[in-house]
């Protein structure tokens, strides 16, 4: 197993020339509280993604938010040596920066785009979506005065509640709409695609009533010979629970980061790739009343150890964890004492034996036959899993592990 250390180029500063890897005198270089990325698992869960596709589907990348926390360019580049074609983000920022990185995937915007920035960026395969036709005759207008043209998606609202064009409050209006922007001369309408609200449930009614109606819009396209080339509706949970809606792409985000959508997902073939590493900064023998961290939250009810690790919230590690949450050390479940502050977080060692400075801290991750899974952090403090690894977007720096 190779350790490669990043500062990864969304995350700390620009950086073009990519992963640096590491050899035994640079190991030390490695921060003592960081975020370690597991490449080989994010390759595995692109394949397992794939393989939930009949070959005819392509495969998108979300890598939105910094890949959900996980370093964008590096999971990008992984995904695309492992069977994916496209790339999705959120902003045109973060497909710029992929492009600045070198990648030449398409890559699609999902949130919506200024006009200039879409003129400026659409010639570096870089797709914009569009919401309707007064998105579509701003940009249009703009790609005419620079005598070029965009490509772009059309966003369908069947049921998100969120972006696009609402076949089911006029399905004659969301036709008539569409016409429009496919016939304007400086949009080249290349794909059309809807999204789920509900994919990951136990109960699949209302995925398969979005699923219905956007079949009926593209039937109605159909008949009039308009059907855009590139159709696409399914997340990770739809990709993994329903093959019918995975037309000629799939958009998985949170699968390939090896966490489970929801509870009508199965998720155990799935691998996380996330984990969140420190080390003990100070051991404390104290007795029994002595006060830990703001707000005097905690009081020991014993003699015991505490130790404090250089973690925070500001790190993304959640403040509602204060007093819930465990860490792992020696490969012993460590309980959170008193409030999680913005750079530290004290545990409880008393009850592990020989614990020493040195001794490393997982987190998030697993450690011997331990694990604090994203789940159980996003359990205790009322959130998602994908809320947990996207939260980890401020000062911790990346680490890459991949075999080589
Ligand atoms: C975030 C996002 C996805 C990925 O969703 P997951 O649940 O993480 O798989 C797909 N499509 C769009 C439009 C998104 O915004």
């Amino acid at each position: 197993m190779t350790l490669f250390y990043s500062h990864d180029p969304g995350r700390t500063r620009a950086m073009a020339s990519g992963i640096r890897p590491l050899n035994r005198t640079l190991f030390s270089r490695v921060p003592a509280t960081r975020i370690e990325v597991d490449l080989d698992a994010i390759a595995a869960n692109t394949r397992l993604l794939k393989q939930a596709c009949t070959p005819q589907t392509s495969l998108m990348a979300v890598v939105k938010a910094n890949a959900y926390g996980h370093g964008a360019v590096h999971v990008a580049r992984t995904a695309l040596s492992h069977g994916a074609k496209w790339l999705g983000v959120a902003r045109m920022a973060e497909a710029v920066q992929l492009k600045n990185a070198g990648i030449d995937a398409p890559v699609l915007v999902f949130g919506d785009t200024l006009p200039d920035r879409a003129v400026a960026a659409t010639g570096h395969g870089i797709r914009i979506s569009l919401t309707g036709p007064n998105a579509a005759r701003a940009v249009n207008a703009a790609a005419g005065a620079a005598r070029t043209f965009v490509t772009a998606h059309i966003k369908i609202d069947t049921g998100m509640g969120r972006l696009g064009l609402c076949p089911g409050l006029n399905m004659d209006q969301t036709l008539a709409d569409m016409r429009s922007m496919m016939q304007m001369d400086h949009l080249k309408v290349e794909g059309i695609y809807t999204h789920f609200a509900n994919a990951d449930a136990v109960d699949k009614t209302h995925a398969k009533q979005q699923l219905a109606l956007f079949t009926e819009l593209l039937d109605r396209l159909d008949a009039e010979n308009r059907l855009p080339k590139i159709i696409h509706a399914a997340n990770s949970a739809a990709t993994l629970t329903l093959p019918q809606s995975h037309f000629t792409l799939v958009r998985p985000g949170i699968a390939l980061y090896g966490l489970c959508p929801g509870p009508g997902v199965d998720g155990s073939t799935l691998t996380p790739a996330m984990s969140i590493i420190s080390k003990i900064a100070q051991i404390k023998p104290v007795p029994k009343g002595f006060a830990v961290s703001y707000g005097s939250t905690h009081v020991t009810d014993r003699p015991t150890v505490i130790a404090t690790v250089p973690v925070g919230y500001a790190d993304g590690y959640p403040r509602r964890l204060s007093d819930t949450a465990h860490m792992l050390v020696k490969g012993h479940r460590a309980k959170v004492t008193g409030r999680v502050c913005m750079d530290f977080t004290m545990i409880d060692v008393g009850h592990i034996p020989n614990v020493s400075p040195k001794d490393e801290v997982v987190v998030m991750g697993t450690q011997g036959n331990s694990t604090i899974s994203a789940d159980e952090l996003a359990d205790l403090s009322n959130t998602i899993n994908y809320e947990i690894t996207a939260g980890m977007t401020g000062r911790l720096p990346v680490c890459y592990r991949q075999k080589p």
